[in-house]
């Protein structure tokens, strides 16, 4: 977690990276060790830092995992690429949600982003990005998308990746706050969005710019739901910034506080609700998400899914790539534009 004085750090921390054996770049093949991953919902932090060591992996863990009395806090920890999600971040990040669900001492999860934004998206550009690589199945029954071919090799590794590992992550029993500074845009909306709480520093912004590449925005198209409709279709069709005060003005976060109050502010909104009953917790939890998936939340999301999958097929055919051409560079540029 980035921002926090070591004055406020409480006594005990655990403090262990999560990564997958699978995740860690360079240690071969990942088949198999992926399963790993999403199965070692409870491996020990020891077994894990092992892997790495054993094979020579010198490199910063994609994902910090902290246990902070009985808040869990999970950190995405690509700065230097403002935490862009390559697929060993994902896979990372599910391990360590996986065993923020399984540890009896975590109540609540925050769900961070070191350094000075949440997070830019999907990785559409670093040194890091894994696209082509399999890192095994944990959210979905869907094949390996590596070595296919066509609009089967996108559609699988987004069911996978992106739908499926988000509807996971929607379904821990446990209440997530994510914790939200800087730059929230696209692939960063859907993790901010699944889960329960989202508490934003003034500076923080939102943001769905796919339409640029044809694609009707992000894979979790929860847009409709969390925010009207109408102000859906404005975010969408602009692809502008939402300010973090706009986004609480309509409901879309919970709430807004100076950057060096952010720490301080989620922690103390975990901990309020920590000292609630894990089991009640779970169940208002489950209460509300069965809620929103009978407003048609699950429905409206495989539709547009659908839609999402014809435009990256679309581009395929019309023009250089599932993306229309665009990259990370574009991209950021066109947040830059003044609506
Ligand atoms: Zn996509």
């Amino acid at each position: 977690m980035t921002g926090r004085g070591e004055g406020e750090a409480p006594a005990e921390v655990a403090r262990a990276t999560t990564e997958a054996p699978g995740a860690v770049e360079g240690v071969g093949a990942a088949e198999g060790s992926g399963a790993a991953a999403g199965s070692g919902a409870a491996e020990g932090s020891g077994a894990v830092e092992g892997v790495g060591a054993a094979e020579g992996v010198a490199q910063e863990p994609v994902v910090l995992y902290e246990v902070a009395g009985s808040v869990a806090v999970v950190t995405m920890n690509r700065p230097q690429f403002r935490n862009a999600q390559n697929a060993r971040m994902t896979y990372a990040l599910d391990a360590a949600l996986m065993r923020a669900a399984a540890d009896d001492g975590v109540k609540v999860i925050v769900l961070a982003g070191a350094g000075q934004h949440f997070s830019a998206g999907h990785d559409i550009g670093s040194p890091g990005r894994d696209i082509d690589k399999s890192f095994g199945r944990v959210a979905t029954m869907w094949w390996e998308h590596e070595g296919r071919q066509g609009a089967e090799a996108w559609y699988v590794r987004e069911q996978e990746l992106y739908l499926g590992m988000c509807r996971r992550w929607r379904e821990l029993p446990k209440p997530i706050i994510a914790r939200v500074q800087g730059a929230c845009v696209a692939g960063a909306l859907m993790l901010a969005w699944i889960c329960d709480l989202i508490i934003a520093s003034e500076d923080a912004f939102f943001a769905d710019p796919v339409l640029r590449m044809g694609v009707p925005g992000v894979e979790y198209f929860a847009h409709p739901f969390v925010m009207n409709p109408r102000l859906a279709r404005e975010f969408l069709y602009t692809g502008d910034r939402m300010s973090a005060a706009r986004a609480f003005e309509v409901g879309m976060i919970n709430r807004v506080v100076p950057l060096a109050d952010l720490d301080a502010v989620v922690m103390a909104v975990a901990e309020r609700i920590a000292d609630k009953p894990r089991f009640g917790l779970a169940l208002v939890k489950r209460a509300i998400n069965q809620a929103e998936d009978r407003m048609g939340l699950r429905d409206a999301i495989d539709a547009a899914y659908g839609l999402h999958h014809l435009a990256h097929a679309h581009n395929a055919l019309t023009s250089e790539d599932h993306l229309k051409g665009q990259d990370a560079r574009s991209m950021a540029r066109s947040l830059k534009e003044k609506p």
